[in-house]
């Protein structure tokens, strides 16, 4: 996504643009994420991470009713609300709404086992932000690669994963794919786990690492969950068709991606607490993919410095659907040389990297 978001601001800007993707467009961690449109635990994150998530979280609505008009695909953009249930944190939680200017209440529990039938029993105490929404990735990555390729300054190229970087003395040029060399005033890396596997082969040390999460799928009744929950790290996620997300494990495995039948117990059983309707349903899908971790989850936007005409927009880890559209808009801001949406400070590769 943050690939593809990228190609897309700057394509609009009049760059000529080539996408270079190893496999197919959005398969990868942006289209096994479960597209909260928020951080889980907004309160938790440096400013650098609400920062860029605010921004988002306001522009979101705005980019599904320009893709559906540019390319008739939607991604849902889902407002439903989230209740965080039984939080440890509740009061930092509301001083931090209330300091930020969020919207972020306090709900009886009344209020909520009201407003959310299927919800389990024993909960005592919950948090409500109404205006928090999902998007449906999967759509959104289609929204875009259709979008993209209809645009006639911006090339996709899939199946054409880049080996290497081309090189004039300190300054990147170009890429090599597995089967030709492309040159360019900028490169940009957007290779989300893959990242850092990549730029080692500039020897530089990149501290994106992946990390897997798995999540589980339902289908229910479209009036099954009229909002997302959130429990001790789980939640459910409703889609606008009845499709119920429950996700997700945090598991440090390197890049296999295989869904374990361990993670599948565990997520059961958070369904279940969740939503008791859920212990007895069917998994329709249950899958795993890799989050581009980066410490504290601020993504690296911006040049690198020393090798110029390097690029990063990547490290995104647990909120890079959220995160995506501020974060390429800064991207393109400072490739333009327009006022940046946001300060870049915290973002820049210079100082963060070796
Ligand atoms: C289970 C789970 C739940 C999540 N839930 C949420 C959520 O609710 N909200 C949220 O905001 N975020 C969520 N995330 C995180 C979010 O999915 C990621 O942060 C985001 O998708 C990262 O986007 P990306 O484009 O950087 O990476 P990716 O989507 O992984 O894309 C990287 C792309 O680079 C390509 N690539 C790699 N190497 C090369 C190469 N050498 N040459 C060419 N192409 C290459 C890959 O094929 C891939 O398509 C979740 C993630 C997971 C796994």
């Amino acid at each position: 996504m943050i690939g593809l978001l990228s190609a897309y601001q700057l394509g609009q800007a009049g760059l000529q643009v080539v996408l270079l993707e190893a496999g197919e467009t959005a398969r990868e961690a942006s289209w096994a994420g479960g597209g909260i449109v928020s951080p889980l635990y907004p309160w938790r994150y440096q400013p650098a991470v609400t920062a860029l998530a605010h921004w988002s979280q306001d522009y979101y609505p705005r980019l599904d009713e320009r893709l559906v008009a540019e390319g008739g695909i939607s991604p849902e953009v889902h407002e439903t609300g989230l209740y965080w249930l039984d939080l440890e944190d509740e009061a930092e939680a509301l001083r931090w709404a209330e300091h930020s200017g969020r919207p972020l209440f306090p709900r009886s529990i009344d209020q909520v086992y009201a407003a959310v039938p299927a919800l389990g029993a024993g909960f005592t105490h919950a948090v409500f932000m109404p205006d928090v929404a999902n998007v449906r990735n999967p759509r959104l990555g289609k929204a875009l690669t259709a979008a993209l390729r209809q645009m006639p300054n911006v090339q996709v190229l899939e199946r054409s994963p880049v080996r290497a970087f081309l090189r004039d003395g300190e300054r990147v040029v170009g890429v090599r794919t597995h089967d030709r060399e492309l040159r360019a005033e900028r490169v940009v890396v957007a290779a989300g786990a893959w990242s850092g596997e990549l730029l080692a082969t500039l020897g530089i040390t990149l501290p994106v690492e992946p990390v897997k999460g798995q999540m589980i799928l339902f289908k229910c009744a479209a009036d099954f969950l009229p909002s997302m929950v959130l429990a001790r790290g789980r939640y459910a996620i409703p889609r606008r068709d009845g499709h119920v997300l429950v996700g997700s494990t945090l598991e440090h495995a390197g890049f296999d991606k295989t869904p374990t039948e361990d993670a599948l117990a565990s997520l059961r059983v958070s369904a279940a607490e969740l939503l008791p309707a859920l212990g007895k349903a069917e998994v329709v899908r249950h899958w795993a993919g890799l989050r581009p971790g980066s410490p504290e989850g601020i993504p690296y936007i911006g040049e690198v410095p020393g090798h110029e005409g390097l690029w990063l927009n990547c490290g995104h880890y647990r909120n890079g659907l959220v995160l995506a559209p501020a974060s390429c808009r800064l991207l393109a801001d400072l490739v333009l040389g327009r006022e940046p949406i946001v300060d870049p400070a915290p973002y820049a590769p210079a100082g963060r990297i070796v």
